[in-house]
């Protein structure tokens, strides 16, 4: 009855279910108060109030067009404001036709890889990686190569990403800041990988894109910067998401920029428009673009999460523990004590803490940890961590 592929991924889904369950069994048999779930991204910080308030105001104008159908590449208005905000940001040179508005970003790198691939394709992804990158790619039948995980910094190994190059290769994603390691590639790091793309691409004659999938690009702490990677690469295409900068996972909203120089430009852009509308998006949540065009400078307290990361890390740390110190996003990489992260996984429900394996991500000997909880959670949790040492 069903199809091969969807087949496979209800095999895999089951495993997140698993944890699901696992951490509803736990909180019954140890009690609420004595789980530490550190295992979901979903953002533990309000919606700054300006969202609340931009919702209110836009709620006032005629309902046939605050609820009603757009163009594809959603309101041209809106798209305007994110490009006069981008320009002024990063000084670039946007207009509406370099935006396009997307389901967040998980629509967004749909779009995008409905639009570039045919089958066997091949899209680069770096190791540790978000693992719907593997679904992402494969539902438009491309071939996804994994470059290595290069531990313990995490930083960009450009020499394992030139060996991954072929022929074939039509995209490499770059997560900054990262999901799950938390680093934040520097601006050496994105020259040095500008530069190898760009020789790549005059090699095999044909365009390699850069996607930049950035939902976590505020998120970056003790003023360390995000690199803005259009400037260094023409082919970028920025996937932006206000799951975590607003905290609207569930409202669905973010988009894509096209780099001002990119190849083909109008082309491009017209496919990924068509590529919005016949994947079933149509558009973007009308209410959300309307929302999200008056709150363009504004995001989440993320000293909330910094507290919540210093904590941790050190805490961690403290007892003998050994992770890099996140810069960015919010989870930290934590080295697994023994090889088989699995059943360091295991052994920490004993005593009641959830997170999830590094295998999951494409890197044994890890796990990963959100801290997106309460500071309260983490506090909580440090002695569980000790007896789990
Ligand atoms: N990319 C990465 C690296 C993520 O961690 C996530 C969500 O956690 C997404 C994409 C999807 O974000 P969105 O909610 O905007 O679809």
């Amino acid at each position: 009855m069903l199809s091969n592929k969807i087949k496979n991924m209800l095999n895999k889904q089951s495993a997140i279910r698993m944890m699901f369950s696992e951490g509803i069994r736990l909180k019954k048999e140890l009690g609420e108060d004595k789980v530490f779930d550190f295992t979901l991204g979903n953002p533990s910080v309000h919606p700054p109030i300006e969202v609340e308030k931009a919702i209110l105001n836009v709620l006032k104008e005629n309902p046939t067009y605050v609820h009603g159908y757009m163009n594809n590449a959603g309101y041209p208005k809106v798209r305007q404001n994110i490009a006069a905000y981008l320009n002024k940001k990063f000084d670039c040179e946007y207009t509406e036709n370099n935006i396009i508005m997307t389901v967040g970003a998980a629509g967004g790198l749909n779009v995008i890889f409905n639009t570039l691939l045919n089958p066997d394709d091949e899209v680069i992804v770096l190791a540790p990686y978000f693992m719907e990158y593997n679904a992402y790619v494969s539902n438009y039948n491309g071939k996804l190569v994994v470059v290595p995980p290069n531990p313990p910094s995490f930083s960009l190994n450009v020499d394992a990403i030139k060996q991954a190059i072929t022929k074939n290769t039509k995209a490499l994603i770059i997560n900054n800041p990262n999901n799950p390691t938390g680093a934040i590639y520097s601006e050496e790091e994105i020259k040095e990988l500008a530069s190898l793309l760009s020789l790549a691409q005059k090699e095999y004659n044909h365009p390699i894109f850069l996607v930049s999938d950035e939902p976590y690009r505020e998120l970056a702490y003790d003023n360390v910067s995000v690199p803005y990677l259009p400037k260094y690469y023409n082919n970028t295409l920025v996937v932006y998401s206000y799951s975590k900068t607003l905290s609207l996972p569930g409202e669905r909203i973010g988009y894509i920029t096209l780099g001002a120089n990119c190849v083909n430009k109008e082309k491009l852009f017209d496919a990924l428009v068509i590529s919005n509308r016949i994947l079933g998006f149509v558009n973007a949540p009308s209410l959300m673009q309307l929302v999200i065009g008056e709150c363009l400078d504004i995001t989440v307290d993320t000293n909330i999460y910094k507290k919540n990361r210093d904590l941790l890390y050190s805490s961690l740390i403290d007892i003998g523990y050994e992770a890099m110190l996140p810069k960015g996003a919010f989870y930290l990489f934590l080295k697994s004590p023994f090889e088989d992260d699995n059943k360091f996984v295991e052994m920490a429900k004993k005593y009641g803490i959830l997170f999830v394996s590094g295998n999951a991500f494409g890197c044994r000997g890890y796990v990963r940890l959100s801290y997106c909880t309460s500071y309260e959670t983490i506090e909580k949790s440090i002695p569980s961590f000790k007896m789990l040492f």
